[in-house]
């Protein structure tokens, strides 16, 4: 046995035992000659050693240096001067003996909360990072929600079942990644972007409640915090309604919450539709943390039916806001006081190619009941006072207003309520607020091709209500500009988001599951037969021999686990993370591989 205690271990009640410990060396204080101090660290926590009387002659025969692998026993003493900051702060081992296990090269950043290494230093000795603290916490956080989540859904019913790595394409909407087949030379295997065919299959195999913690793979451009390969904890039910669903996995969640942080959600989470979100916050994943919703004061009406319009309110002189198809404001409190220089720099910002708007319009609600605004030339008081009560603006907030081409202004609207809500600190880390998004639209447009593509994936079913509209109308989009009034683009399906803090953290769909319905949705995707047949043969064949009803669900664990650590980046959550060239640059991958193994899968090289 190294060690008769960890690092984190010894307390008060342990004086006068006689212990041994073993871990890495994070400081060395000499005091003088006859008296020197070690940190000595493991997983658990940090022990102050003293060296002092006989043992200091050895320390200084074998000298110790910064992470040296330590084993040292003594007996437990209570220290003179006390480290309250520490749970081990009250002893310390008084060292009779010690062993050098290691030696350690100098590290080349300090292995402690606060280091002195750039992101870079610390991917590419990350096993040295993790040995921080910060890093570790987020490693054991990971490990409570993975052990909470199983816990939950093995207590439903769930099963754990595996499904390969080595398949055929999955369709999620990005890239996938291709492993070339030895033994089948000139074919390809992708890894799989979900599990999503082989949940279903299990549903058809009547396994009816499945989940995986697993690993998907995406090859796409890594903007946003994003790994090429991440984690989900994957789920199908069969036997089940949209209904069902929610109750269940909004139950999962509520356990996450419970049993990592200890919040107790007893209400229902809110739902709400795509519709509602997109209206209300321009945005499909609402951060709900705060109010500030969005005016609509002009928009195209098919893409809000039956919503009001108040566009009279702006209605005057004003070209820019006659010549927008949509013009949205919303109102940021207490920012009346903002000076010209801020008010330039938000024009800037709005300005900027992600947001990509020609100006911002804003109107100042002061304390005193006046209003002062970029467009006075065109208002009068009482219509800036109209358009800032439609806001919900009170006194003491600014009024921001964006027009333009409708996509592309509610998008923009939407990122300034969120850039407007961190500026003013209302998008705190340590506040959770989940919801559900319900009723998405079935098909999204996709410009360049002039089709419909999936918009979750080509297994999802549509409202009952409208398969219908769906078998009946042809998918041909006639007049590209106007492919908003398509019958298809108000198609919705049974598909469903949960949000938490304006981030999606899990999406799923109820199915389909006949045959034919789903060969309507494939050709609805511009799939022939044959190419049908080819791509999906398997579950089309499958759906023949008793497909149940099926529905699931996949949680984004990684992003689901930052956002429960109250962290940004989901790289602080995963043990050995790429960069964002989707490079291991600690174990330098991908990289080049040798000609005989070009040669054994038959394959030439073609840089171009
Ligand atoms: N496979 C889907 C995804 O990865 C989730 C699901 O529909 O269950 O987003």
């Amino acid at each position: 046995m190294y060690r008769t205690h960890t690092c984190g271990e010894l307390r008060l009640t342990d004086v006068s035992k006689t212990v041994t410990l073993a871990g890495w060396v994070q400081t060395e204080r000499r005091i003088s000659n006859a008296l020197a101090f070690v940190d000595l660290r493991d997983r658990y926590g940090i022990t102050q050693l003293n060296f002092s009387g006989d043992i200091i002659n050895q320390l200084n025969e074998t000298p110790l240096g910064r992470e040296f692998v330590l084993q040292a026993t003594g007996t437990v003493n209570e220290r003179s001067s006390k480290n309250a900051n520490i749970p081990t702060g009250d002893i310390e081992i008084t060292v009779t003996a010690f062993t050098i296990l290691n030696k350690s090269a100098v590290p080349p950043f300090t292995i402690q909360d606060d280091t002195d290494g750039g992101d870079d230093l610390r991917m590419k000795y990350r096993f040295l990072d993790l040995r921080r603290n910060a890093v570790r916490k987020n490693l054991q956080l990971r490990y409570a929600v993975s052990r909470s989540a199983r816990n939950y859904l093995h207590e439903n019913n769930f099963l754990d079942i595996e499904t390969p790595f080595l398949i055929k394409s999955t369709p999620e909407g990005a890239r996938d990644f291709v492993v070339p087949s030895r033994m089948n030379p000139g074919q390809f295997y992708a890894l799989p972007q979900s599990p999503q065919t082989f949940k279903q299959l299990l549903m058809v195999s009547g396994y009816d409640r499945y989940y995986q913690i697993v690993k998907c793979f995406r090859d796409e451009d890594l903007r946003a915090d994003r790994q090429p390969e991440f984690t989900q904890i994957d789920c199908e039910m069969c036997f089940v309604e949209q209904e069902d669903i929610l109750n269940m996995f909004e139950g999962l969640v509520k356990r996450i919450f419970k049993d990592v942080k200890g919040i107790d959600y007893t209400e229902t989470l809110p739902r709400m539709t795509w519709e509602e979100a997109m209206w209300t916050y321009g945005n499909d994943k609402p951060d709900i943390r705060f109010d500030m919703k969005l005016c609509n004061l002009k928009f195209p009406a098919h893409t809000f039916p039956g919503r009001p319009d108040i566009s009279s309110l702006i209605a005057g002189e004003f070209a820019v806001f006659n010549d927008a198809e949509t013009v949205i404001a919303v109102a940021a409190p207490g920012c009346s006081e903002y000076t010209r220089k801020q008010t330039d720099e938000l024009t800037e910002w709005v300005k900027r190619p992600q947001i990509g708007m020609k100006g911002l319009v804003f109107i100042k609600c002061n304390a005193d009941g006046t209003y002062k605004s970029s467009v006075d030339k065109f208002y009068t008081e009482d219509k800036l006072k109209a358009i800032a009560n439609a806001a919900g603006a009170k006194a003491g907030d600014l009024v921001l207003l964006l027009a333009g081409a409708e996509e592309r202004t509610r998008k923009a609207t939407s990122e300034l309520r969120l850039e407007m809500a961190s500026r003013l600190g209302f998008r705190k880390p340590d506040e959770f607020k989940l919801l559900w998004v319900l009723d998405f639209p079935l098909f999204e447009y996709d410009e360049e091709g002039n089709r419909w593509v999936a918009r979750h994936h080509p297994f999802t079913s549509p409202k009952p209500s409208q398969i219908a509209d769906m078998i009946n109308n042809n998918p041909v989009i006639e007049n590209a500009a106007e492919y908003l009034k398509h019958p298809y683009a108000s198609i919705k399906a049974n598909a469903y988001d949960m949000v938490l803090n304006g981030n999606e953290i899990g999406g799923g769909s109820i199915r389909i599951f006949q045959r034919e319905l789903q060969e309507k949705m494939f050709a609805a995707l511009g799939m022939d037969k044959e190419e049908q047949q080819h791509k999906f043969g398997f579950l089309l064949g499958a759906f023949e021999y008793g497909a149940p009803p099926h529905g699931g669900i996949a949680f984004g664990f990684d992003r689901l686990c930052s956002i429960i650590g109250g962290s940004e980046s989901i790289r602080d959550f995963i043990a050995f993370p790429k960069n964002n060239s989707g490079r291991d640059v600690m174990i330098d991958a991908p990289s080049a591989i040798d000609d005989k193994q070009f040669d054994e899968l038959q394959i030439k090289l073609n840089l171009k």
